[in-house]
C-alpha cells in the first residue's frame, strides 16, 4: 500500500479524499494556494504545502510546484480529485516519470479517451450504440454541411477537447452552420487549446445516464450501476440521483454490459464515467468517458454501499477491488451547493459565509470544505457543498431530501439552496416526467409568469 498520498486538488474533493485515506490508515499532504490557507482540507491532511498564490494556473495547475511538494515530503502517490490536473495526460506521464503513482489511468488513456471524437470512435469499434455523427473531428465547414444534411437536422456541433458544456452548438439550420461551426471552433481553441470539432445528431429531450465503471489492474472492469444527471442548467449538472427512475433491468443490464466492454476493450484502468443519452424509447447512446472521479459519485456510493476512492486507491495500489455483482439499495439524490444567486442568473456570489448550519440525521451526508465564517474565493469554482440523501425508495429520498433542507440554514452569501427546494417541490420532478430540458423549461415558465 501507499505510503503517504498528496491530494493535488482543494474544496470537498480534497477532504473526501483525505477521509479515505485516513480510514485506510494512509497518511495525506494537502496541497493548498494562498486564498485556501483557512480550508478545511489543509486542517484535516496530516501535512500541507502551499503551492502558490491564488491563481488556479499558480497554484493548482502548476505542476512542478505538486511534485516538488510530493518529493519534499515523501507521497509515493498523488490523487487529481476532479478538474484541475485530473484529465491532464501531461501530469500524469510526469508522476510516472517522478516515480510517483498516479490514482488514475495512465497518459495514453487520458489522452485517447478524452479526446470525444476518438472515444467514441472507440465505442463504436466494439459495437457499443454512440449518437449518429461524424467519425472523428471534422476538417471544414463544407464536411459539416454534408454530413449534417445526410444525418438530418437539429446537429450538434460539438468540441473535441470540450468538458464543463463549453464549446458546444445546436445548429437547426443549414444556414445557421456556419456561423455555429466558426464560433463554436473559436471558443473551443480559447478554451481547450483545440479547436476540432465533431459532429453528431442532435437528440431531442434525451436522459442523461451515466455508468460508473472501475476497471482493475488486470484488464477487468467492473460496474456499480447508473446514475442520471439529467438536471442541468446550460449543459452542466445541478442535481443527479441513482439509480435511474426510467430504466428497466434489461436496459440497465445493456447499457451496464456496453460500458463494461468499452472499458475492457481499452483495459482501462480505474474508476471512470461512461455516458450516455437515454430516448423517450429507452434506446441508449454513448456520448463521452471521463477517466476520473466525478462529482456525483456519491449517489453511486449511497445506493452501493461502497466507498469509491477506495476502489481507486485499491486498483492504483495493484490490489483487488469490489467485484461482486451488485444491486442498487434504496434511493439517492446529490444536490450541487453553488455559491451562486439563483435569482440573478446564476451570478457567483463568493464573500464571507456569516452563519452556516448544516443538516444531519439518517440519511443525510453533506460533503463540504466551508463552516460559518469562512470566505468564499472568486478564483475558483462556486460549488460549496453537496447534500446528499439516502432513502428507501425515491418518493422517501425526496421526502427526506426536503426535510434535510429544511434545517440547512447559510447568511451571508447566495446559493442554490432555494433552487433545489423548488425543483423538488415541481410536480414533473416527483412524478419522474422529465429530461434534459427541464431547466430551460422551468425557467421559461417562470419567465412567462
Ligand atoms: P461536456 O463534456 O462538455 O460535459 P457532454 O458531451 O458530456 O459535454 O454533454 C453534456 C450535455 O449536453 C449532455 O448531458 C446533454 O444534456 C447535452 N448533449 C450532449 N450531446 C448531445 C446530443 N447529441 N444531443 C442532445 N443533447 C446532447
Amino acid at each position: 500500500m501507499f505510503k503517504k498520498i498528496l491530494i493535488a486538488n482543494r474544496g470537498e474533493i480534497a477532504l473526501r479524499i483525505i477521509r479515505t485515506c485516513k480510514e485506510l490508515g494512509i497518511p495525506t499532504v494537502a496541497v493548498y494556494s494562498e486564498a485556501d490557507r483557512d480550508s478545511l482540507h489543509v486542517v484535516f491532511a496530516d501535512e500541507a504545502v502551499c503551492i502558490g498564490p491564488a491563481s488556479s494556473k499558480e497554484s493548482y495547475l502548476k505542476i512542478p510546484s505538486i511534485i516538488s511538494a510530493a518529493q519534499v515530503t515523501g507521497a509515493d502517490a498523488i490523487h487529481p480529485g476532479y478538474g484541475f490536473l485530473a484529465e491532464n495526460s501531461e501530469f500524469s506521464e510526469i508522476c510516472q516519470e517522478s516515480g510517483i503513482k498516479f490514482i488514475g489511468p495512465s497518459p495514453d488513456m487520458i489522452r485517447r479517451m478524452g479526446d470525444k471524437a476518438f472515444a467514441k470512435d472507440t465505442m463504436r469499434a466494439v459495437g457499443v450504440p454512440v449518437v449518429p455523427g461524424s467519425e472523428g473531428a471534422v476538417a471544414d465547414i463544407k464536411i459539416a454541411k454534408r454530413l449534417a444534411s445526410e444525418i438530418g437536422y437539429p446537429v450538434m456541433l460539438k468540441a473535441s477537447a470540450g468538458g464543463g458544456g463549453k464549446g458546444m452548438r445546436i445548429v437547426h439550420k443549414e444556414e445557421n452552420i456556419e456561423n455555429a461551426f466558426q464560433t463554436a471552433s473559436t471558443e473551443a481553441a480559447a478554451a481547450f487549446g483545440n479547436p476540432e470539432l465533431y459532429l453528431e445528431k442532435y437528440i431531442l429531450n434525451p436522459r442523461h445516464v451515466e455508468i460508473q465503471i472501475v476497471g482493475d489492474s488486470r484488464g477487468k472492469a467492473y460496474s456499480y450501476g447508473e446514475r442520471d444527471c439529467s438536471i442541468q442548467r446550460r449543459h452542466q449538472k445541478l442535481l443527479e440521483e441513482a439509480p435511474c427512475p426510467i430504466l428497466t433491468p434489461e436496459v440497465r443490464k445493456k447499457m451496464s454490459d456496453a460500458a463494461i466492454l468499452g472499458a475492457e476493450s481499452v483495459k482501462y484502468e480505474g474508476a471512470g464515467t461512461i455516458e450516455f443519452l437515454v430516448d423517450k424509447d429507452l434506446n441508449f447512446y454513448f456520448i463521452e468517458m471521463n477517466t476520473r472521479i466525478q462529482v456525483e459519485h456519491p449517489v453511486t456510493e449511497m445506493v452501493q454501499n461502497l466507498d469509491l476512492i477506495k476502489q481507486q486507491i485499491l486498483v492504483a495500489a495493484g490490489k483487488e477491488i469490489e467485484n461482486k455483482p451488485r444491486k442498487a439499495v434504496g434511493h439517492s439524490f446529490e444536490f450541487r451547493i453553488n455559491a451562486e444567486d439563483p435569482e440573478n442568473n446564476f451570478r457567483p456570489s463568493p464573500g464571507r459565509i456569516k452563519y452556516l448550519h448544516f443538516p444531519g440525521g439518517f440519511g443525510v451526508r453533506v460533503d463540504s470544505h466551508v463552516y460559518s465564517d469562512y470566505v468564499i474565493s472568486p478564483h475558483y469554482d462556486s460549488l460549496i457543498a453537496k447534500l446528499i440523501v439516502w432513502g428507501t425508495d425515491r418518493e422517501h429520498a425526496i421526502k427526506r431530501a426536503l426535510r434535510a433542507f429544511d434545517e440547512f440554514a447559510i447568511e451571508g452569501v447566495k446559493t442554490t439552496v432555494p433552487y433545489h427546494k423548488m425543483i423538488l417541490q415541481n410536480e414533473d420532478f416527483r412524478n419522474n416526467n422529465y429530461d434534459t430540458s427541464f431547466i430551460e423549461k422551468l425557467t421559461a415558465k417562470k419567465l412567462e409568469v
